[in-house]
């Protein structure tokens, strides 16, 4: 479905054999303004303005939403931010505050914006608590769509955040709670030794999931871009994100013991301190943690 004449339309483009959670961002739920103003969404991710990059469409759609950082923006390692004058401390405050401000734009106030409290960089490390503090969110706010990150190695705390949602969703589940749609929305990844950003890693086993393509207006592009920019200490980051079409899909079963792709992953081939392997290996911790004592 291709909109062009209303700019409070979505475009949306998706397979015909659409899944069910699509139709919360089809025309017909915007035009009578009802739906997408009822629909509470949860946005899962890593640092503060991934969400922008990945999702400003469904932030504006979705203003009743809550916006949940999974790490406070600020590693320890003080090279990421080398250019900052401050506390590791002062860094993240700054980071919260980009995004307030960032996120007023598409209508989501600050008190629907908190962070779980990881350190940048570190989250693998703290899942097992990351998870229980989403599950009390989730069991208390109850929104009808999770938008995550994908597991596809591009930087650990975006897996983690897929790690993170995946063991919740399989919480709620085995509470027989009802339990949201969980989707992902793009991050990037490493494909021929570069990085690819505004798309999903392609599957290897060659089988694909619907994926929403939400077409920005000219209006949504500017509106985008001026996010971006509250976003300034990430400034020439973002430089690396071109502004286009946003895709979204149903969030994917992974095996979280196995890397996402052959080859090296995206932040190993930065040469960043976490490497894959050992990623993995404390995902598997998180998730016998799971097992033994999460969801009791
Ligand atoms: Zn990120």
């Amino acid at each position: 479905m291709i909109r062009e004449s209303n700019p409070k339309l979505l475009r949306v483009t998706h397979q015909p054999h659409a899944r069910g959670w699509m139709h919360y961002f089809e025309a017909n739920a915007i035009t009578n303004g009802q739906e997408s103003l009822a629909t509470q969404a949860l946005f899962l991710v890593a640092h503060p303005d991934d969400e922008t990059i990945g999702a400003s469409a469904a932030l504006s759609h979705f203003p009743n939403s809550v916006v949940i950082y999974v790490t406070d923006g600020a590693p320890h390692d003080q090279r990421f931010w080398s250019s900052f004058r401050g506390s590791r401390e002062a860094y993240a405050r700054l980071r919260l505050q980009e995004a307030k401000t960032a996120l007023a734009l598409a209508g989501i106030t600050s008190q629907r914006i908190m962070s779980l409290g990881a350190a940048d960089q570190d989250s693998i490390y703290e899942v097992p608590i990351l998870a229980e503090k989403l599950l009390a969110i989730l069991r208390w706010f109850r929104p009808a769509l999770v938008i995550t990150h994908p597991y596809e190695g591009g930087h650990p705390d975006h897996d983690a955040a897929a790690l993170v949602a995946n063991i919740s969703r399989r919480c709620l589940q085995r509470e027989h709670r009802s339990t949201p749609v969980f989707l992902e929305m793009t991050s990037y990844h490493a494909r021929d030794g570069r990085c690819q950003t505004g798309e999903f890693l392609p599957d290897s086993t060659g089988t694909s999931e619907p994926i929403l393509t939400i077409e920005l207006s000219p209006e949504e592009k500017a509106k985008k871009q001026k996010m971006m920019e509250h976003f300034a200490s990430q400034g020439q980051v973002l430089q690396g994100f071109p502004i286009g079409p946003e895709r979204l899909r149903e969030a994917r079963e992974y095996d979280f013991a196995r890397p996402p792709h052959e080859g090296p992953l995206w932040y190993e081939l930065l040469g960043w301190p976490m490497r894959g392997e050992h990623w993995r290996e404390m995902a598997v911790q998180a998730f016998q943690a799971f097992g033994e004592s999460l969801c009791a």
